[in-house]
């Protein structure tokens, strides 16, 4: 029989992610004993692969940059670009807390903010890149985790929340290397397992009108909807898992033998994309999940071509781990998923191309024309859609390459419902005592703080920052301190 490892302890977090380290840091310095429980053989989740952009307002950076912004002005672009559906309490809450926080806060535990940048939707920059991304950001918390004393079991796939007299008491599960069972005795079990976005199966259930088309996985690997399931099991809520962000500028991977993972790609402004009739349907430098995805999910079929020549694909960059030497582009890789791909065709001419790829010869040979007639006119945006010029190049050095895009599920924008402190709450939206939920498992924070579109940055921050208020609230809960008190932005 296999053996047992017992675990007790105040706090046990499921999932050592983005949200369950900065709880577990929340829990530690309020002096709570915390275990973290992670299905992988590292601690991170999809945190550590991030880009580590995080949404703040109102930092040390944005002044420097000589930007503008307050709580009021980020708060109407939220609910402009989320819609009705984007929970106006949780994103105020973030906002009005993002500098001191997240962004100081973060700076405390060893991370440096070290760009801003604009993206789609918002009157001005305030995406914050931490050094060295999502790997810079997530190992300096890991490390803070660790040196105030928390426990991250690796390899630990918890499949039960315990539950007694209405009360949560532990949780189990099995090491997946020895198959040793676990079992946790807890005071309070706070879900922090991430989103769901690499389990097409889950994607297609919320999305069903989707089920004839190729759709793409693209999150990190333990992003498999577990912690939604362990909770509805236990009669919690789930909201908005509709709310899926898409992104475009991906291709399946050929290695993986389901062909469901993406390879997501960048560096290519000079691309166009064509859809199965021959013709652009978008301007391709609007690249984000809330202009360029609704465009290709409105095509028929609901994929494009990402059409490029030499030269611009020699810029391309595969954001994937196997596809990199270290920081570097590794190009051998690269050059052996453009030769054997079967979604990567080439051809010495745009007609010979056209006829590879299966699409109207004439109306694709016009398209491609058309474009590169903006360059001959010296146009500073072609046309048809206004993309702008100053990027990219006329299509003029064969071979001429086709690559097939589908969207790629990324990030969801709706999970376990949560009060303000993350308790978790059934569907008469009472809380589950003892039980807590924060990150993309709750929809990011509370269960559906973007709503139907998200800033950027407005994912991995928020489930930094409800992880935290998660944290706080389940140490008091099983009696080490007093809840997560914040400091407002402007206070
Ligand atoms: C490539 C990429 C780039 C991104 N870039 C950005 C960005 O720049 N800005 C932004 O805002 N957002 C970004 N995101 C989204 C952001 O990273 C996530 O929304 C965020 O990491 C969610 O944090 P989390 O802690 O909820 O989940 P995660 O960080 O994924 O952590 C969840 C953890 O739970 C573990 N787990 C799952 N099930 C179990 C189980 N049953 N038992 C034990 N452990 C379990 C998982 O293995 C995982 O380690 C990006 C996502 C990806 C994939």
């Amino acid at each position: 029989m296999a053996d047992v490892q017992k675990y007790e302890t105040d706090v046990a977090i499921i999932g050592a992610g983005g949200a369950g380290i900065c709880a577990g840091i929340e829990a530690l310095d309020a002096g709570a004993r915390v275990t973290a429980f992670e299905l992988g053989a590292e601690p991170g989740g999809a945190a550590i692969m991030s880009g580590g952009g995080c949404m703040v307002v109102g930092s040390p950076l944005q002044t420097e940059q000589g930007i503008e912004d307050n709580p009021d002005l980020a708060f109407k672009d939220w609910m402009q670009w989320g819609g009705a559906s984007a929970d106006a309490v949780w994103a105020r809450y973030y906002i009005e807390h993002s500098l001191h926080d997240l962004y100081h806060w973060a700076e405390e535990q060893g991370v440096k903010w070290v760009m801003v940048r604009q993206q789609e939707g918002n009157s001005v920059g305030r995406w914050h890149r931490a050094d060295l991304g999502g790997a810079g950001l997530m190992s300096r918390l890991i490390y803070a985790f660790r040196a105030k004393g928390g426990e991250i079991v690796c390899n630990a796939d918890i499949a039960k929340i315990n539950q007694s007299n209405r009360r949560i008491t532990g949780a189990e599960g099995a090491d997946t290397d020895t198959g040793a069972k676990i079992e946790v005795s807890a005071r309070t079990v706070l879900v922090a397992a991430g989103g769901f976005a690499s389990n097409v199966d889950m994607v297609l259930k919320y999305r069903p009108e989707l089920a004839d088309d190729k759709i793409l996985e693209g999150s990190g690997p333990g992003s498999t909807g577990n912690g939604a399931a362990l909770v509805e099991t236990l009669g919690g809520y789930l909201t908005h898992m509709d709310q899926i962000w898409f992104y475009v500028y991906a291709t399946p991977d050929h290695l993986d033998p389901k062909e469901r993972h993406g390879l997501a790609f960048r560096m290519a402004p000079g691309y166009i994309w064509v859809n199965a009739q021959g013709k652009r349907f978008h301007n391709e430098a609007l690249s984000g999940g809330n202009s360029a995805s609704p465009a290709l999910l409105a095509q028929s079929p609901r994929h494009a071509w990402a059409i490029m020549d030499a030269p611009i694909l020699a810029g391309l960059e595969i954001a994937d781990p196997y596809y990199k030497d270290g920081v570097d582009v590794d190009v051998a890789k690269h050059a052996a998923l453009y030769a054997d791909s079967p979604y990567v065709h080439s051809a010495g001419t745009m007609a010979e191309l056209a006829g590879l790829i299966g699409v109207e010869g004439a109306a694709f040979t016009d398209t491609v024309d058309r474009y590169n007639d903006a360059f001959d006119q010296g146009l500073e945006a072609e046309p048809e859609f206004g993309k702008p010029l100053a990027m990219s190049k006329k299509f003029d050095t064969p071979p001429y390459y086709a690559m097939q895009i589908f969207p790629l599920a990324r990030k969801n924008f709706g999970g376990i419902k949560t009060d303000i402190r993350c308790r978790v709450l059934d569907k008469h939206f009472e809380p589950i005592d003892g039980l807590y939920a924060a990150g993309e498992a709750a929809g990011m924070a509370g269960g559906h703080i973007n709503g139907g579109a998200g800033l950027e940055g407005t994912m991995l921050g928020p489930s930094l920052f409800s992880g935290r208020v998660a944290g706080g609230w389940a140490a008091a809960e099983a009696g080490h301190g007093d809840g997560f008190e914040g400091k407002a932005n402007r206070g």
